[in-house]
């Protein structure tokens, strides 16, 4: 029977008022191009849409509200058309969505995003390659190891270096941890965690990172099982970078205790400060004690594209492994970030074969797998193609240059806050974050502490300016982390201004319930 009588025969087969659901229109392919092709440039008005419209980096919208425009949203109930849908999803998403593109948007790791990043993700997600096996992804698994090289050679590893593309910093320490734990079991215990779990004293093993170093340390080591005992957090110094004679002292009395030392973790680029642990010392350090060190470098990755600042990173190429978060610092959308180590054989500690994926009788040099280097995820995102097109279409250089416009503009913007009597600043920035506070012109009756807080929220729930704030020896303060090349000082000077305003206010109002 030809094709089409059969659709027809079928087709008249169904019950009245019931759509032909196996029409297949809504899958992606050759048929459905056109389908494809208007609905890619709709969502695309909409992202003009938000570049129009979000002139503040947020809407200052309530949770409750917000909450309350979902009430009507019925998941069994699917929309006619996108216009509906596109409707919908602007009330519930794209209007309040915080812009991060918007200098007045200077409250966390949030990069403004490149172009050509963005052209790769329309490729991305369509092509939805998988970079585990080479017949999921082919050119796919190549471009991702061009790039971790490349990130290798930037860092100053040589060609023995290997690594994988992960979905963060967090998942990328996490890879250092263990690595760093499972290396140390092997080669002084003569131990594999892998296949046996825990040797029995591994609730003595310790890791050292400094009392600024990122959480994830903490949150790792409990998922490790070594629980957050393990992680001995090293006191800093004025720039609160970890201090190198602390965590010598730190070491030796681990060990006084009958504690086994097995990593450091230095930070470059501390998520409160935007300093860099001193790296060179810290390696010295663990050499001493046959640790392993791992370089957190998820924020100041950055400056690996930098000429002029790039020598901040000196020493980090003597980590046995890095983090690297190319969606904090390389203007990359989330997710992207990778986990590199400096000896490719440091990797298969963690390699696990599976039969029908990647099987162990399987030459890996003639058919190359990504999963053998990967423990969190198997399917895994084709994210490498963002960084490619952005590298091969603007370039190092170019990247380098934004990052830094951005350390300069954090500079000067350090410079007027510490010349400002209204402002108390903790420490200038390699890169790009200050934290300081407003301090009013007559302290007494005032609590500094909820006077920040108070401007920091009249900010946000205005929509005008974001900031952030972090607390540090108890105190209060707020935080600027300056990412965006486009932020200038005067910007910054706008702010500021803002912030003296809504300071000025509330030490108005304390005055005037003092007095009355
Ligand atoms: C952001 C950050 C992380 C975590 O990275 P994610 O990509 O958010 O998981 C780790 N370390 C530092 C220093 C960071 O700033």
């Amino acid at each position: 029977m030809e094709k089409q009588t059969l659709i027809s025969i079928y087709a008249t087969e169904l019950p009245e008022n019931e759509t032909d659901d196996t029409s297949c229109n809504d899958i992606f392919y050759e048929d459905t191009e056109t389908d494809y092709r208007l609905a890619i440039r709709a969502a695309a008005e909409q992202v003009s849409g938000f570049l129009k419209n979000n002139k503040k980096p947020f809407s200052g919208i309530k949770p409750a509200m917000l909450l309350a425009e979902f009430e009507n949203v019925n998941l069994e109930n699917p929309l006619p058309d996108y216009k509906s849908l596109f409707e919908e999803v602007n009330a519930l998403y794209i209007k309040h969505a915080t812009a991060f593109h918007l200098p007045q948007y200077i409250a966390h790791l949030n990069c403004p995003v490149v172009i050509p990043a963005l052209a790769a993700e329309v490729i991305i997600s369509a092509i939805n390659s998988s970079q585990d096996t080479y017949d999921q992804s082919a050119g796919g698994t190549f471009i991702e190891r061009r790039l971790i090289d490349w990130t290798g050679q930037q860092i100053g590893y040589n060609n023995q270096c290997d690594g994988v593309f992960t979905g963060g910093g967090s998942q990328s320490n996490m890879m250092g941890l263990l690595l760093a734990r499972d290396y140390y079991a092997l080669t002084w215990l003569n131990h594999n965690i892998k296949l046996q779990g825990h040797p029995a004293n591994a609730n003595r093993f310790r890791i050292f990172v400094s009392e600024k170093a990122h959480f994830s340390n903490q949150k790792n080591a409990s998922l490790m099982g070594l629980g957050e005992q393990a992680i001995i957090r090293v006191g800093t110094d004025e720039r609160f970078r970890m201090d190198a004679a602390q965590l010598q002292q730190a070491i030796v009395q681990e060990i006084e205790q009958g504690n086994i030392p097995i990593a450091i973790v230095a930070t470059a680029g501390t998520t409160d400060f935007g300093n860099i642990d001193p790296l060179t010392d810290i390696s010295r350090i663990a050499k001493q004690f046959n640790m392993w060190v791992h370089v957190d470098a998820a924020y100041g990755c950055g400056l690996l594209l930098s000429e002029k600042y790039r020598h901040l990173l000196n020493g980090i190429e003597q980590a046995d492994s890095v983090t690297v978060d190319y969606h904090k610092s390389f203007f990359q959308p989330i997710s992207s970030s990778a986990f590199l180590v400096k000896n490719k054989f440091h990797l298969n500690i963690i390699k696990h074969h599976a039969d029908y994926l990647n099987p162990k009788e399987q030459d890996y040099d003639e058919l190359p797998a990504q999963i053998n280097k990967s423990i969190t995820q198997s399917t895994r995102r084709f994210d490498a193609l963002k960084l490619w097109f952005t590298l091969r279409l603007m370039g190092k250089q170019k990247l380098g240059r934004y990052t830094d416009k951005i350390i300069d503009t954090t500079e000067q913007a350090a410079c007027l806050l510490d010349n400002s009597h209204q402002f108390e600043l903790l420490s200038h920035s390699d890169l790009g974050v200050l934290v300081f506070r407003y301090i009013p012109q007559r302290t007494t009756g005032i609590d500094i502490d909820a006077m920040n807080l108070y401007i920091k929220q009249t900010m946000f729930f205005n929509g005008e300016v974001l900031v952030a704030s972090t607390k540090v020896n108890g105190q209060f303060f707020l935080k600027f982390t300056i990412l965006n090349p486009l932020t200038a000082i005067q910007h910054i000077q706008n702010i500021l201004t803002i912030i003296k305003k809504h300071g000025k206010d509330y030490e108005q109002r304390c005055h005037t319930t003092a007095n009355s």
